[in-house]
């Protein structure tokens, strides 16, 4: 850029010396008496040491003028976008930045609503144009809800499947009372946030209505020459689906699906995208292995370089549209997640990240999120069933045979939770 503008420079000025010169050709043509000629030549040589001086002054301010904006357009490039991964602990949640407009892509647990409302408000983002559910599960949108009450946005994107956790029917509940749009995750549908441009790439496939996890909606974010591909809990069936279509999947940054797990990133797809950074949005010391260590492998071997939530917290990639900076280094633990067993149960059973297998299997019925409800629910004074709308005790021997999706926990009262429904379990007696 330096260099073509300096070259453009004296080239401009010489077009516009020669064009004079034209001029002065056609006049000594015209028919006007030959005094004229002595007077064009003063005029010339006049002209001529003006520029001159003119040029010659500029030079000397020029140092200062002209080399100062160049100097810090280098040392500091326009920030055209920022992303911001935020810690949310086990869970997602990702604030996209561009000309004052903001999406937010997911939203954490329902114990994290407030933090990420925070975090938005440090950034001074007073409404959002997007907000993005990818799923309904309770690791993504458990705090969407404080958010759409404490923000106004221009229009929800969701997959159209449900969820009976306890956070869908309140993220409904603020999405009808506030009248926000929606908009179905159709892939190939693009639209403008800033400077930067979005484009829906999944769901691309038919799922189970409890394969949550493969609804998830699929975006990757353009922005001059850098892009980004987040793709929430997608698994292997919902990356093959967006293998099979014809869209663009090349991308700088993948956030890696389903918190770096091992029922993710198939080697097709991260060939597909063949990122030079990954970011994995995880909890620390998580029970679910994540990230898994195959994946990890999987990433080193093609020399993708790492960021993690878990153990680096909340990190921000800016573009200037060119180059993407980092707020910190890329981690190089390659440290592998330790699964510690359904609920917490500190026996490690782990297995190099076949974690997910393995909980599908103990569930008969399809687990659409391993690593959604049961996130720090040793902190709950009861687990519920919202398929019995039966309430235990945490330790009660129940609550191992429960299907994933049907676990909430909650610090109701017992009268409370009665309040609501639910009836105490016959085993535990809470
Ligand atoms: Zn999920
Ligand atoms: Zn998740």
């Amino acid at each position: 850029m330096k260099n073509r503008t300096k070259k453009n420079r004296p080239k401009y000025n010489k077009t516009n010396y020669s064009q004079s010169k034209k001029k002065q050709k056609k006049q000594r043509r015209n028919p006007l008496p030959f005094l004229l000629i002595p007077v064009l030549v003063l005029v010339l040589v006049l002209g001529a040491r003006f520029l001159i001086t003119r040029l010659s002054d500029r030079g000397g301010q020029g140092k200062t003028d002209q080399t100062a904006p160049e100097v810090s357009t280098d040392e500091q490039p326009e920030e055209k976008m920022s992303v911001h991964f935020i810690d949310v602990d086990q869970g997602d949640a990702t604030l996209i930045l561009s000309d004052g407009h903001a999406m937010l892509i997911d939203a954490g647990g329902n114990a994290k609503g407030t933090a990420v409302q925070k975090y938005l408000m440090d950034r001074e983002v007073s409404s959002l144009d997007y907000a993005v559910c990818t799923h309904p599960d309770e690791d993504h949108i458990g705090g969407m809800d404080v958010i759409l009450t404490k923000f106004d946005c221009g229009q929800v994107i969701m997959p159209d499947v449900e969820s009976d956790n306890a956070s869908y029917p309140h993220l409904m509940d603020v999405i009808e009372d506030k009248m926000i749009r929606t908009m179905d995750p159709v892939p190939g549908t693009t639209f403008d946030l800033g400077q930067a441009k979005c484009t829906i790439l999944a769901p691309a496939g038919e799922y189970e209505d409890t394969d949550l996890n493969n609804w998830s909606v699929c975006l990757r974010l353009d922005c001059g020459d850098s892009s980004f591909l987040f793709t929430g809990d997608a698994e292997e069936a919902a990356e093959q689906d967006m293998l099979a279509g014809d869209r663009e999947l090349g991308a700088t940054v993948l956030k890696l699906g389903h918190h770096g797990s091992s029922s993710s990133s198939s080697p097709d797809f991260l060939d597909a995208v063949s990122p030079t950074f990954a970011v994995i949005s995880c909890g620390k010391d998580n029970d679910y292995g994540h990230p898994a260590e195959k994946t990890l492998e999987e990433l080193k071997s093609r020399d993708i370089k790492v960021f993690r939530t878990d153990l680096q917290g909340s990190i921000i990639a800016t573009t200037d549209g060119e180059q993407i900076t980092w707020d910190k280094e890329p981690d190089q633990s390659w440290q592998p997640g330790v699964y510690k067993g359904p609920w917490g149960n500190h026996d490690s059973e782990s297995e190099e990240g076949t974690t997910e297998e393995v909980h599908k299997i103990d569930d008969s019925e399809t687990d659409s999120d391993a690593a959604g409800d049961r996130s720090a629910t040793d902190s709950y004074d009861y687990i519920l069933n919202t398929n019995t709308m039966k309430f235990h005790f945490p330790d009660c021997p129940s609550v191992g045979d429960m299907a994933d999706h049907n676990k909430e926990g909650s610090n109701l009262s017992r009268d409370e939770l009665i309040e609501e429904g639910y009836s105490p379990c016959g085993r535990c007696n809470p």
